[in-house]
């Protein structure tokens, strides 16, 4: 275990912002810093990172943390992972070891049976051979390591048991035929499928022969689901952001195909289509994507299934077309330049999509077009409520011009039943108690001044958050309610000079007392039927008033 003062000592060091920016871009508001948000779909930024608080916050989605816990999900990594890089990051060290995890074993089980199946590849002719033959040179077929694993060699096994893992393990972790410890990938080339951060967790085999499936790929286990592995993520992730958008196709020999054309982007599904969770590991990364997806009926599906995530979670998307079955054919049959001219051509997907459903669907006939405009009705739909205007209105524009109707027909036929969410965007003025709190939290020279301010002036929230502030306590436990105060205020407050903006709010809290004092003496005076007590209350009351005037606001109270 770590020492809770270190992992603070840590949280301290981290320059929460410069983290954070290295996967968002971020803007200066106030005194905080604003972005997209990279852990749900938005168009307007609500993602607020604070280096005083050294949190982060989504006013859309709620996500909120440290610089931990910031890392933790970005990543989709461990605590213990994200405090020993952090510790790096800032030059502490961490001394005490924390053990294993088991993903930690799994890992190095994978790496180790890996190692097998390569030098078993750097020896079979078969597979050596059938690597030259999809024209790979010797340097790429080391660049993309495959590995093979001959018949009857069991090596998953006889590596469980060189780490004395028992059988079950072994079997749970995927490799292995279920009782006879023979490898699921016997015959078959091997590809390792890695996590964004390069380690091995899970292998694709190829079969060499006739033998079906074509594809296999490892059991799903606690640390590999398809569902939510991009092949070549660790290889691609880097260019991805630099470039800023990702190309995503279908199968192994396609994102390598498109690596090998110097298209360092790319990166492949696992047979399926593009879901939510792979979405969540491309959103940090970039937020457009070319899909090229295989040029057959099952891609058409898988591009459409995967349009719609993507387009969904306000993503900019673009379709290859492709004249062979896949790119890695059109890689091989025309070569580097071509398949990036093709990446230079992808249609916009509402052009797409236009293309693609005409395809079945008469649009001669006036039933053909009302089923071509409903489904299209759909689309439109999720680009209203995204508030992607630009896109709807190319989409309008497009299906005017495939159908001959009118922009504003489409229009209208688009919007039958579309019902608009309005969203009432108030944006408030910063109260005093906002100042207080804006002030309490960046300038803590501050702070025994505005102690000396009686708290009965301040709403509840203020105090609960300036007595949570005060004791110095670990802000990432504030409440959700406060810390969403917290950062509202802070995003909402200009920057300024705070002893110039303390000497007004000064002002305005002496005024609030004077006032208060005032109410008070007012009602004594409608009781007190003393006359000494009244006189006495009367005088207080005139120093009152003219206490006000100087303060220079209205004359409530004469
Ligand atoms: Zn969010």
């Amino acid at each position: 275990m770590v020492s809770k003062d270190l992992i603070e000592k840590i949280k301290q060091s981290v320059d929460i912002v410069e983290l954070v920016s290295q996967y968002v871009s971020l803007q200066k508001v106030g005194s905080s810093y604003r972005g997209l948000c990279p852990f749900h779909a938005e168009k307007t930024p609500s993602f607020f990172v604070n280096p005083v608080l050294k949190l982060y916050h989504c006013f859309g989605c709620g996500a909120s943390g440290d610089a931990i816990k910031f890392l933790q999900e970005i990543e989709h990594i461990s605590f213990r992972e994200a405090l020993e890089r952090l510790a790096k990051m800032v030059g502490v060290e961490l001394k005490i070891s924390m053990g294993r995890s088991e993903k930690d074993l799994y890992v190095e089980y994978l790496t180790r049976v890996f190692a097998e199946y390569r030098k078993q590849f750097k020896q079979n002719k078969v597979a050596v051979e059938y690597i030259a033959k999809r024209g790979f040179s010797e340097n790429e077929a080391n660049s993309y390591e495959f590995g093979f694993s001959p018949e009857n060699s069991r090596i998953a096994q006889k590596v469980a048991r060189s780490m004395s893992l028992p059988d079950e393990k072994a079997l749970q972790y995927g490799l292995t035929k279920s009782g006879s410890g023979v490898d699921l990938f016997e015959g078959r080339l091997v590809i390792p499928i890695k996590d964004e951060n390069g380690k091995i967790i899970a292998f694709a085999g190829r079969s060499l022969d006739d033998r079906e499936p074509k594809y296999l790929n490892s059991l799903e286990t606690k640390f590999f689901s398809k569902k939510s592995v991009l092949f070549m993520l660790d290889r691609a992730k880097k260019a991805i952001k630099s470039l800023d958008f990702a190309v995503i196709c279908e199968g192994y020999f396609d994102a390598i195909a498109f690596h090998r054309a110097g298209v360092t982007n790319a990166v492949a599904v696992l047979g399926t289509s593009l879901t939510r969770e792979h979405v969540s590991k491309l959103m940090p990364l970039s937020r457009n994507v070319i899909l090229a997806f295989d040029n057959d009926r099952a891609g058409i599906k898988a591009t459409l299934k995967s349009l719609k995530v993507l387009v969904e979670a306000s993503f900019d998307v673009a379709v290859l077309k492709l004249p062979e079955k896949d790119p890695d054919e059109t890689y091989r049959k025309r070569g580097a330049d071509y398949l990036k001219k093709l990446l230079s051509e992808a249609l916009p997907f509402e052009n797409y999509l236009i293309e693609v459903y005409e395809r079945f669907f008469d649009v001669t006939t006036s039933a053909g077009l009302e089923k071509y405009i409903g489904t299209l009705r759909g689309w439109a739909e999720i680009l209203l409520r995204n508030k992607r205007m630009d896109r709807y209105e190319r989409l309008v524009e497009a299906v005017s011009q495939k159908t001959r109707l009118s922009t504003s027909q489409v229009n209208e036929m688009f919007r039958l039943q579309v019902t608009p969410t309005t969203m009432a965007s108030r944006s408030t003025l910063p109260t005093e108690d906002d100042y207080i709190v804006y002030l309490y939290i960046t300038c803590e020279e501050l702070r025994d001044k505005i102690d000396e301010i009686d708290p009965e002036l301040f709403a509840d929230k203020t105090r609960k958050l300036i007595s949570f502030l005060r004791e110095k306590r670990d802000l990432s436990e504030l409440s959700p309610e406060l810390k969403q105060y917290a950062f509202a205020v802070l995003a909402k407050i200009p920057e300024g000079d705070p002893w110039k903006v303390f000497s007004d709010l000064k002002k305005r809290f002496t005024r609030k007392a004077v006032e208060r004092e005032l109410s008070q003496i007012d009602s004594k005076l409608a009781t007190c039927r003393d006359d000494e007590e009244r006189g006495l209350l009367l005088k207080r009351r005139l120093e009152l008033v003219s206490q006000l005037r100087s303060l220079g606001g209205d004359q409530s109270g004469t």
